[in-house]
């Protein structure tokens, strides 16, 4: 097959897995950086420009689209749809799963298991918000938030009020959730692809530190996941409509309970802790669903 690789930087550890795993099983493997792609938008010869020449119709392009230029490059993705090509995750899916607030209610209308979270206007009364997910403490949320990075805890009632308070302020959307002590500092990602978990990971937090990010100094492990877990990783992967991702849950008093749903989860982590080549079961579920025009987008 003929695959693209949609990613801006080739060298990071996932971006050089996927190709080599593509190249490993026979595949042409070609990288793309959606930011210096130029979309071409004529009725009938819908096409993208890319260093001076029209791309090739791909068998399937594999989108490795950053937080940060979601817009454009969910966009590229789109055009590639519409010529027909088969995207790994498509560009709906992608740009619903970078919204935190979407993708809860998306997940919350499945009936997947979520935190208690309220997400209220800036003006709201801090007091009633607290109350609503059951009291301190809480967990707070910027909606724009990655890598850990925007995730407070508010430990006492007066502290969790200034913390909304001082969003409300400045402006910033927030989630304001239950906390859930019991994880301990630990949280579980799954890999799935295809519908299936292929790999699943614990992530602990460093001492002291109650996210459990790798970014932000945690460590990870294999572990052996619940058929409870396994059906919740399954279910929130189905409702946000992404053939592969990361599902990061919580073991809760009431069961698994899902965090995010991440459209381009990193390799390095989980390929360590489990020794699983996920890289190739990514190509292998290419080989098994990649067909001109099978998508179900089409740019929509
Ligand atoms: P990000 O998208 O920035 O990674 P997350 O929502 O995944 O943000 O939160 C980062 C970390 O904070 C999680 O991995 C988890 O360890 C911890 N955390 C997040 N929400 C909760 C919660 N409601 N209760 C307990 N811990 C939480
Ligand atoms: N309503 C669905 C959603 O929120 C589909 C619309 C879309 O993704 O643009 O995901």
């Amino acid at each position: 097959m003929k695959l693209a690789l949609m990613c801006r930087n080739p060298n990071l550890y996932s971006h050089r897995r996927l190709a080599e795993a593509a190249t490993a099983r026979g595949h042409e493997i070609e990288v793309v950086d959606h930011l210096r792609c130029y979309i071409n938008i004529t009725s009938h010869r819908p096409s993208v420009r890319y260093q001076g020449r029209d791309l090739p119709k791909y068998d399937a392009v594999i989108p490795r689209i950053g937080a940060s230029v979601t817009f454009y490059g969910a966009a590229v993705l789109r055009q590639f749809e519409v010529m027909g090509v088969y995207p790994v995750n498509e560009s709906v899916a992608i740009t619903r799963s970078r919204d935190k607030l979407r993708s809860l209610q998306l997940l919350a209308r499945k009936g997947v298991g979520l935190p208690v979270t309220v997400f209220a206007h800036r003006t709201s009364n801090a007091e009633e918000v607290i109350n609503l997910v059951g009291g301190p403490p809480v967990i707070i949320k910027l909606l724009e938030g990655t890598q850990g990075i925007g995730v407070i805890l508010g430990e006492t009632q007066q502290a969790a009020e200034s913390i909304i308070q001082a969003f409300a302020g400045a402006n910033i959307n927030i989630l304001v959730q239950e906390f859930i002590k019991e994880a301990g500092g630990e949280d579980i990602r799954c890999l799935v692809v295809g519908g299936k978990v292929v790999a699943s990971m614990r992530r602990k937090g460093k001492e002291g530190e109650f996210r459990s990010n790798l970014h932000r100094g945690g460590s990870a492990d294999r572990v052996k996941i619940t058929p409870a877990e396994r059906s919740t990783a399954i279910s929130a992967a189905r409702a946000m409509g992404l053939n592969v991702c990361g599902v990061d849950m919580l073991r809760s008093n009431h069961g698994p309970v899902v965090m995010e749903v991440n459209s381009s989860p990193g390799l390095e982590g989980v390929e360590k802790a489990t020794g699983v080549d996920v890289a190739g079961k990514i190509i292998e579920f290419i080989e098994k669903n990649a067909q001109p025009n099978r998508t179900g987008a089409k740019g929509k």
